[in-house]
């Protein structure tokens, strides 16, 4: 079994990586930017109430995006490996995963962070904005403010994983097939 975290900041192609790695390694893949944006895309009352959250590139509430993956989880009760890309990002969230995991008796592997200068990630995620046209992706004071709070929020907690013993960083910064084989090298030493 396979518990694993993909993180990274805005653009430094974790949503590419996580679903090359669920394929190959047969994961349930749970983006919590996904599942946020369909709520704003369906317009349900959660949805109605995110939307400004993401619009200004802030983060969501701790407790809603917790129990968006606990009820995730509980709909998988069977034996089965999960990815995580884009959660946790706060250590309040990060101690909520390991209580999650460990009620199933599954605990994480890994968490694998993607570095990428802020520069190279502002400059992906415009050119990804033009494409998808993505809102909170081509404004460049909102992209600096995403980035922002990842430096501040979210980078903090990987001495909680390295405390455990279960991180490992890896060079985003050139094609999608060299970042999959520097992971898949990673894998291949736990697995
Ligand atoms: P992403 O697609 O992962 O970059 O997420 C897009 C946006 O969704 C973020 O800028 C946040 O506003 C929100 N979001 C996604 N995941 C989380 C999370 N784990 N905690 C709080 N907010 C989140």
């Amino acid at each position: 079994m396979l518990n694993i975290i993909v993180a990274g900041p805005p653009g430094s192609g974790k949503g590419t990586l996580a679903k090359t790695l669920a394929e190959k390694y047969d994961l349930i893949h749970f983006s919590t930017g996904d599942m946020l944006r369909k709520e704003v895309e369906q317009k349900t009352p959660l949805g109605q109430k995110v939307a400004p959250i993401l619009e200004r590139g802030d983060l969501v509430s701790d407790n809603i995006v917790i129990s968006m993956i606990s009820s995730s989880l509980d709909e998988h009760p069977q034996m089965h490996g999960f990815l995580f890309d884009g959660f946790p990002r706060t250590q309040a969230q990060a101690e909520a995963l390991d209580r999650l995991l460990e009620d199933k008796g599954e605990p994480l592997n890994l968490m694998i962070l993607l570095n990428l200068s802020d520069d190279v990630c502002a400059a992906r995620i415009l050119r990804r904005g033009t494409l998808e046209n993505r809102s909170d992706d081509t404004d460049i004071s909102k992209v600096k403010h995403r980035l922002t709070t990842y430096h501040t929020l979210t980078k903090p907690i990987v001495d909680h994983y390295k405390k455990q013993d279960k991180f490992v960083a890896v060079d985003s910064s050139q094609t999608p097939e060299h970042t999959f084989n520097q992971v898949k090298q990673c894998l291949n030493q736990i697995l």
